[in-house]
């Protein structure tokens, strides 16, 4: 029987940082290893929305709807956690309706002028989500790995797991797109691809942007005074969307461009749970895991030391792909 109280994870983004924290918190003897820095994986280039709202359908929507309050808890456990509350602004989707899901409201362009004064011709509506936030993804991993840390985890970076331990411990994939290949190792097919998807920084003048703003152009949001963020497909159609949705932005200049890989399950649907084939294994990677991760960590953490199947994480297991 693996050793339900000596937990090593293996991948220390978003994901792993937080199933770390939340079982060392819980009691659990636990060692967090990545091959580089804590949050150096695709986290580190995350637009880390939380986008909760408006979820209706779906294996993880409960987990989902879950999220925002999961962030409020996490905020009173480990305080300064870099999380901002500013809502997010829908406006120009394609074969968008005028229809609010959980979370949100449908507003007009009067208030999309007052949440957002630069934007030049605000749509004749736009659906509101004033619970969604934001958060700086590399800052609230490493407050995970402090917070495991306090609570007695053995923390190694730049420490590649080429063999997965099979000595009696729980073992935890948290390795984001490269869990695929660590579980293939021990025979197990973990159907996750790698979905490219890019990051832009833009210099900006303070106060541009005030929300989490969806467009058909661009998910976009100011993360410091002079800096704004986007994830799009192309930073020249990027940068000319933004210069003529928002007044002011006629100086807004491309900073960088990077592309990550996304941990894509194949039915895009989170991938946690037991391998029922490798006794103490477990793996977790998902998509829209800045979202999850706080509350996909304390629920792992639940199932792994009382080993009691947690009810939102039901539709999320690994079995569900057959062999
Ligand atoms: C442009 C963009 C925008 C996004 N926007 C959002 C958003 O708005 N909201 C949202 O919720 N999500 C968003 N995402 C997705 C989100 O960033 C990811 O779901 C999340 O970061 C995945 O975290 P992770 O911990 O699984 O993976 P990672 O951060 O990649 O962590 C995996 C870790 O495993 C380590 N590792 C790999 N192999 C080994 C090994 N052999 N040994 C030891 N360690 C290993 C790596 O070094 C890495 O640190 C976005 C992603 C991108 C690229």
């Amino acid at each position: 029987m693996p050793n339900r109280s000596r937990i090593t994870v293996v991948g220390a983004g978003i994901v792993g940082a937080s199933i770390a924290y939340h079982a060392a918190r819980a009691g659990a003897a636990v060692t967090l290893i990545d091959a580089d820095r804590p949050g150096a994986g695709v986290t580190a280039n995350s637009f880390a929305w939380i986008g909760a709202s408006g979820v209706r359908k779906g294996a993880a929507a409960a987990l989902r709807s879950s999220a925002i309050e999961e962030y409020h808890r996490l905020e009173t456990e480990l305080p300064n956690l870099p999380v901002t509350w500013s809502g997010s602004l829908t406006w120009g989707l394609p074969d968008a309706a005028p229809e609010a899901g959980p979370g949100q409201e449908i507003v007009d362009a009067a208030t999309v002028a007052r949440l957002e004064p630069n934007v030049r011709q605000p749509p004749e509506w736009a659906i509101w989500a004033p619970g969604d936030g934001a958060v700086d993804p590399v800052g609230v991993t490493e407050r995970l790995v402090e917070g495991a840390r306090a609570h007695g985890a053995e923390v190694h970076s730049n420490t590649p797991v080429t063999a997965i331990p099979r000595d009696g411990t729980t073992v935890v994939l948290a390795a984001g797109v490269a869990t695929a290949a660590l579980a293939a190792k021990l025979g197990v097919h973990i159907p996750v691809g790698p979905s490219p998807a890019t990051l832009m920084r833009f210099g900006a003048p303070p106060g541009l942007v005030h929300t989490v703003v969806n467009t058909a152009d661009f998910d976009l949001r100011q993360v410091a005074p002079d800096r704004l963020v986007a994830a799009a497909d192309s930073p020249e159609r990027t940068l000319a969307a933004i210069r003529s949705t928002f007044r002011g932005a006629e100086n807004v200049d491309l900073l960088s461009t990077r592309t990550a890989a996304r941990p894509m399950p194949i039915d895009g649907e989170p991938i946690v749970g037991p391998v029922a084939a490798v006794p103490g294994l477990y793996v977790a990677v998902l998509h829209s895991a800045i979202t999850l991760a706080p509350a996909v960590g304390r629920l792992v953490a639940r199932e792994l030391l009382t080993g009691t199947a947690e009810p939102l994480l039901a539709g999320c297991r690994p079995d569900r792909f057959g062999g």
